[in-house]
């Protein structure tokens, strides 16, 4: 488990499955103990009894089971309140609060934004809670999640939307990809230096077994081939070298589509 001090919370990172994080969120002035995304209830249980504290939400980012797996045994062991997006509610077992996206709430002291970021999937949403965003399988570290339901064009916009936080938002991901996406930024990217360094400093992390994640925003956008087509310069240039329009869109398109 590693944790991470936030302003009026502290984040714990608990590796789950193969390549999976899951997230508690535990708050400071207040009571509130949550979950993002549970992959594995017995995981979060250990958690829970380490920390001293029932868990008093679930907050699903979308319905896939390496996501919501961990729901039925946690709400039958904490009797928790489980929030996920309208739009997903009939898979997302034991939803008790469906959320839409824009909308703000309150966790006990704790203000959350909600952010569209449908494309992996069509109701995938993400969780603002003041500089840490926890995005699921919409964005990761050098990559995003593939398209299973949305359309590319919708990926696109809500890869940009996360790109309008602000530069020093951790990113609480999903998954440990980001070496493989990195070896994949590094063929499509091969002059950024921003890039030359993330994959220095992000190997040597995974070496000694550390996580990659939270990256920010700031690493993401100069270093993720699929928020690099918001650099005019970059989409000229992969563009000119893919024979295609140079339109952002278009080279996220491509990107995309060659990464498979
Ligand atoms: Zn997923």
């Amino acid at each position: 488990m590693w944790s991470y001090q936030h302003s009026t919370f502290q984040i714990h990172q608990l590796p789950a499955l193969n390549d999976n994080y899951i997230y508690l969120i535990e708050a400071t002035t207040c009571d509130v103990l949550a979950v993002i995304d549970p992959a594995d209830a017995s995981i979060v249980n250990q958690a829970c009894q380490k920390l001293g504290k029932p868990l008093t939400h679930i907050l699903n980012t979308h319905h896939h089971w390496d996501h919501t797996d961990g729901n039925q045994a946690l709400k039958q062991r904490w009797n928790c309140t489980v929030l996920g997006a309208a739009h997903d509610a009939e898979r997302i077992p034991c939803i008790d609060v469906k959320v839409l996206p824009e909308q703000a709430f309150q966790l006990g002291d704790l203000a959350v934004n909600i952010l569209d970021v449908g494309g992996h999937t069509l109701g995938h949403i993400a969780y603002v809670l003041d500089d840490a965003l926890f995005c699921g399988d919409a964005l990761f570290g050098a990559g995003c999640g593939r398209i299973f339901e949305g359309t590319l064009e919708q990926t696109w916009q809500s890869l940009q939307r996360l790109a309008q936080l602000d530069d020093d938002t951790k990113v609480y991901c999903a998954h440990e990809y980001t070496l493989p996406n990195l070896r994949f930024a590094r063929a499509v990217d091969a002059n950024n230096e921003a890039l030359k360094a993330r994959i220095h400093r992000d190997t040597q992390t995974r070496m000694q077994q550390n996580p990659t994640i939270p990256s920010t925003i700031s690493i993401e956008k100069a270093t993720n081939p699929f928020l690099r087509p918001l650099d005019a310069d970059f989409c000229t240039e992969y563009a000119q070298s893919n024979h295609i329009d140079d339109t952002a869109l278009n080279v996220f398109t491509h990107l995309r589509q060659t990464k498979g």
